[in-house]
């Protein structure tokens, strides 16, 4: 397995699901073992000094982690993955590479972590944000300066579940030598590819649906840019943003039943979003896949299927009833994150979006009673049966 073939050609293998299974593993060259190993060491024996089997101190590579970054790649047909040790580290590492001076277009409903890295370590250090609504391609060419060097794009957003549209955006922002990153962490590979509709680099947090089990933090990059593959290797040599073996090989493991998993996930989503929408204690219920969602023909465009997230309303935005489904529920997990089997429910407001002033949240129309969804693979019914009798409890 030596480093330099770390990323096969995303060509390949032919469907998702092999890419899943097989992408970037072979097995084990020394003793045949089909699962790569947990290479958990830190360095590595050299016949002669400079002479080794391409593999030096694991800040830089690792097999686990090199077996884990050619999946990735082929997951999202790229040329390169670049694993790190959590979804900020790779976002870090992302804007580490811009220069003082350079500003950034992000989406205005994102991930509340990547709000505070901008706002608070990147604005101090003279890189700059704008946070913009992106379902308006005219708003977003309009917030571009000379100075822009990055679009960042999250979609479905987070948690408002806006349909940001890949391609409209990437042509504006090439036409502005601007590099395009969208954060693909709420749709997967396996729902959408964004590197496709034109952007130059995807961002994930494999906490989440990758890895799929709640059971570890790791973040990669997916890109064809050679160039961006080498700032951002140069970044991890140099700053220690690297995963350990253990954690890619859990990730490993969680991209093997990825579309499995996301099947599950997209159809009880589905049906649960439905139940809520006819539900009379229920205001406006934010799932791309229901027709009635603004972003939805540009989800069937963009996306195979709608993913495992929904936002929901209460009809009188009541936050203190709000609080009370998220107490009287007991097959939903009360918890931050997203993207496990198990079924979790959160209030932004209070949880995940708190790092955003409330001034701001009021403005982006992310309200007090708004409640956020990861829909497990459990049985439907449980799920189903679950949540309407929390939302008839209050
Ligand atoms: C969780 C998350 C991140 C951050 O990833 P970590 O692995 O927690 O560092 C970034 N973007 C989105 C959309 C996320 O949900």
């Amino acid at each position: 397995m030596p480093a330099s073939s770390s990323n096969e050609p995303a060509d390949a293998p032919s469907g998702f699901g092999t890419r899943a299974v097989h992408a970037g593993q072979q097995p084990d060259p020394s003793t045949g073992a089909v699962m790569t190993p947990i290479y958990q060491s830190s360095t590595y024996a050299q016949a002669a000094p400079g002479e080794h089997q391409g593999y030096e101190y694991s800040r830089v590579s690792n097999p686990t982690r090199t077996a884990l970054e050619g999946n990735l790649a082929a997951l999202e047909g790229a040329e390169h993955g670049i694993a790190f040790s959590s979804g900020v580290a790779g976002i870090d590492a992302i804007v580490k590479s811009l220069r003082p001076g350079d500003h950034i277009v992000a989406t205005d409903d994102l991930y509340g972590g990547t709000y505070r890295l901008l706002e608070e370590v990147f604005e101090p250090l003279d890189i700059h944000t704008s946070f913009v609504d992106m379902s308006d391609p005219d708003a977003v060419e309009a917030a571009f300066t000379d100075d822009t060097q990055l679009l960042w794009v999250e979609t479905p957003t987070n948690p408002l579940m806006r349909v940001v549209d890949i391609e409209a955006l990437s042509e504006r922002a090439h036409a502005h030598d601007i590099t395009v990153a969208v954060d693909n962490t709420f749709a997967t590979p396996y729902l959408q590819q964004p590197l496709d509709h034109g952007a130059d680099m995807v961002l994930h947090s494999a906490t989440k649906y990758l890895g799929g089990h709640s059971d570890l933090i790791l973040g990669a990059v997916c890109t064809n840019s050679d160039e961006w593959a080498e700032k951002l290797r140069f970044q991890i040599k140099s700053t220690g943003a690297a995963p350990g073996p253990m954690d890619c090989f859990l990730a490993l493991r969680g991209t093997k039943t990825l579309h499995l998993r996301m099947e599950q996930h997209c159809s009880s989503a589905r049906r649960l979003a439905q139940m809520l929408n006819a539900h009379e204690k229920v205001g406006l219920v934010r799932y791309p896949g229901l027709p009635s969602h603004p972003g939805h023909a540009l989800a069937q465009k963009q996306m195979s299927d709608y993913g495992g997230m929904i936002s929901f309303e209460l009809d009188d935005d009541d936050m203190d009833k709000a609080l009370a489904i998220l107490d009287a529920v007991e097959v939903f997990t009360l918890a931050e994150s997203l993207g496990g089997v198990e079924s979790l429910i959160e209030h932004p407001a209070s949880m995940t979006h708190a790092s955003i002033p409330a001034k701001e949240r009021r403005k982006i129309g992310l309200t007090d009673s708004l409640i956020r969804l990861s829909v497990g693979v459990e049985s439907f019914d449980d799920l189903q049966d679950d949540l309407d009798r929390a939302l008839r409890q209050v």
